[in-house]
């Protein structure tokens, strides 16, 4: 079976592939998992559990690309790392994730291994999982790794735009012109490679667009947590605390 594979975009830009199920679900096997630990409001409009996602073989081969890492993470790794090794990987790129997430730290960890040995191969990542990353990632980066914090997660607040690599999910393009920031739309490398911070012009879902209400995903999940600690103290929530991103200028 080849583990990373092309869809039409990516193949476009000469990237490889490597997918999990998107967010939370079970296993045939009837064991839950969740594969995006940190998503927050991001879930409620994913592109990734949308279409094609949803189609069975495709969510079959994803969720069975998580139960492989979950139940035999060493053998997962000595078969990608056999595949890497292929000369087509030498200066390619790989997307790790077009869905899901570094679900857990052995699994972030197996994937810096599997950088460090294959240094002719670009990899690179969004992800929410940041205390996962300060801890195992950024104090030695695998020097062929970019990643950028996506917001829309539970640990946006941790985030610091005039430090990190950060990128939101906007409305539209004018939006992200109109806040100054930089459209990753022509190329999706633009993300870790490009200037920050960085725009991500949302998906043309009819019902996923209509959730986010022409509002970014960082300030639908810091309205989200406002309202959340407002609850928890009986006050009325104020202006989104946590929205690091409101300024323009400043860094999905
Ligand atoms: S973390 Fe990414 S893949 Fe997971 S639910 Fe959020 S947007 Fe989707």
């Amino acid at each position: 079976m080849t583990l990373l594979r092309q869809n039409r975009e990516l193949k476009r830009l000469g990237i490889w592939n490597w997918s999990l199920p998107a967010f939370a679900g079970k296993l045939p096997d009837g064991r839950n998992y969740n594969a995006c630990p940190s998503a927050g409001i991001c879930a409620q409009a994913c592109y990734a559990r949308n279409g094609t996602y949803l189609f069975p073989q495709v969510k079959a081969r994803h969720q069975e690309n998580l139960r492989w890492t979950m139940d035999d993470l060493p053998g997962w790794q000595h078969t990608m790392l056999d595949e890497l090794s292929h000369k087509r990987f030498i200066d390619a790129w790989v997307r790790i994730h077009d869905s899901g997430d570094f679900y857990s730290r052995a699994y972030l960890t197996a994937w810096l291994e599997i950088m460090r040995a294959r240094q002719r191969t670009r990899f690179y990542a969004y992800t929410k999982e940041v205390a996962a990353f300060r801890d195992l990632v950024e104090p030695n980066p695998p020097r062929n790794f970019w990643w950028v914090y996506s917001y829309g997660g539970t640990q946006d607040s941790t985030l610091d735009p005039t430090v990190d690599r950060v990128a939101d999910v906007f409305p539209d393009e004018q939006s992200i012109t109109a806040a100054g920031w930089h459209s990753q739309e022509e190329s999706d490398l633009l993300a870790v490679l490009g200037p920050t911070p960085v725009g991500i012009p949302a998906n043309n879902i009819a019902h996923f667009k209509a959730r986010q209400a022409g509002r970014r995903w960082s300030r639908w999940q810091a309205g989200v947590e406002a309202a959340r600690a407002a609850r928890r103290t009986g006050t009325q929530p104020t202006t989104a605390a946590g929205d690091r991103s409101g300024a323009s200028g400043d860094p999905r």
